[in-house]
């Protein structure tokens, strides 16, 4: 089978901007396709939580409507606005997921997003 460290290569070299989070979305890990995107290195964007990358545009019930979706266990998919670190807004299509443990219970959240700006 595939190694540890060739499965870490692999999500860090991956063409999506991934992110793993805790339960309550403060960053963790993100990968190098996601520091190209956004603009933040690993440095300055882990322990901080994925609200920065709101733009604060998107209505509140969106964001309801996201956590309800993932903490009940499911994946969810949408369009948000986003913002990098130096201002610039991007449509951003996301997938974000729960991660389960052995006994069902969420521990982590995947998130999954690129941009789609350009395809509109
Ligand atoms: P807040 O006031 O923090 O939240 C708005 C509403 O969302 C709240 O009223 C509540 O209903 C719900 N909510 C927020 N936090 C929680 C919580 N911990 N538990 C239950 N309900 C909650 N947002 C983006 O804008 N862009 C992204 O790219 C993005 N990626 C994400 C990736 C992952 C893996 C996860 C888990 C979340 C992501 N989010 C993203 C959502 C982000 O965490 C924030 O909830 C969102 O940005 C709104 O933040 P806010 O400070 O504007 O509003």
């Amino acid at each position: 089978g595939l190694s540890l460290q060739a499965i870490l290569e692999t999500v860090e070299q991956a063409p999506v901007a991934i992110s793993i989070t805790d339960i309550r979305a403060n960053i963790l890990y993100v990968n190098s396709a996601f520091e190209n995107l956004t603009g933040y290195t690993r440095d300055e964007i882990c322990g901080k939580n994925e609200s920065l990358l709101s733009c604060n545009t998107t209505p509140l019930e969106v964001y309801r409507d996201l956590w309800r979706t993932i903490q009940s266990g499911k994946v969810w998919r949408g369009t948000l606005v986003n913002r990098t670190k130096t201002g610039e807004s991007y449509l951003a299509e996301l997938n974000i997921a729960p991660v389960l443990d052995a006994g069902r219970r969420i521990t982590n959240f995947l998130g999954m997003h690129r941009d789609i700006s350009t395809l509109h």
